[in-house]
């Protein structure tokens, strides 16, 4: 039996990048922690996109393009208060270390070769350490594909899409009501 100061703690994490490669450029950080009920704690920072390309992350000219063609709130969001790269990454380490020990983060991204590959490929672009263990690492995109939901059990969307803690946000959501439909515990 797990003491309750080892109980895992879960996160869900969303980036909006410039590119789809695993050593994508960052344009903005959207995470939460959460339990089988509550959005308990959020982070959410914009990245200044310079500050990528001098740590080498790539830039995508399809996935500019793409950019231009979303709603311009989305696009309007992105350019708020930009921070350089190392700022916005430590800014993240230190939100997550206030919570407790490392070893207990369970970090989801949506896509296995995603958002959570994108950002440890930033914190090694950097040497800075990564601030969550490989073994957290979580794919909320398969378990969204294998325990399906039915339309009444769908929750709605929350905020902008393309806004990264909305997006997060609203994907916590998602989990927590496939929980409740297949009547699960978050992990340990
Ligand atoms: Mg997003």
């Amino acid at each position: 039996m797990m003491k309750d100061s080892q109980m895992a703690r879960h996160y869900m994490v969303d980036l909006e990048t410039m590119s789809t490669a695993s050593n994508a450029a960052i344009v903005s950080v959207g995470i939460a922690e959460y339990n089988e009920t509550d959005v308990l704690r959020t982070f959410y920072t914009n990245v200044d996109l310079k500050s990528c390309v001098e740590a080498g992350l790539a830039v995508d000219p399809s996935t500019i393009m793409w950019w231009i063609e979303q709603a311009s709130p989305a696009r309007a969001a992105l350019m708020k208060d930009s921070k350089h790269l190392t700022v916005a990454l430590t800014g993240l380490a230190t939100w997550l270390q206030d919570d407790g020990p490392s070893n207990i983060i369970r970090l989801w991204g949506n896509g296995a070769s995603f958002d959570n590959a994108i950002l440890a490929s930033a914190y090694k672009a950097l040497n800075l350490q990564q601030p969550w263990p490989y073994w957290g690492d979580r794919c909320f995109r398969t378990v969204r594909g294998e325990f399906a939901l039915d339309p009444a059990d769908q929750p709605p969307r929350v905020g902008t899409y393309h806004n990264a803690l909305d997006d997060a946000v609203t994907q916590i959501h998602w989990h927590q009501a496939i929980l409740r439909r297949y009547n699960m515990r978050l992990g340990s």
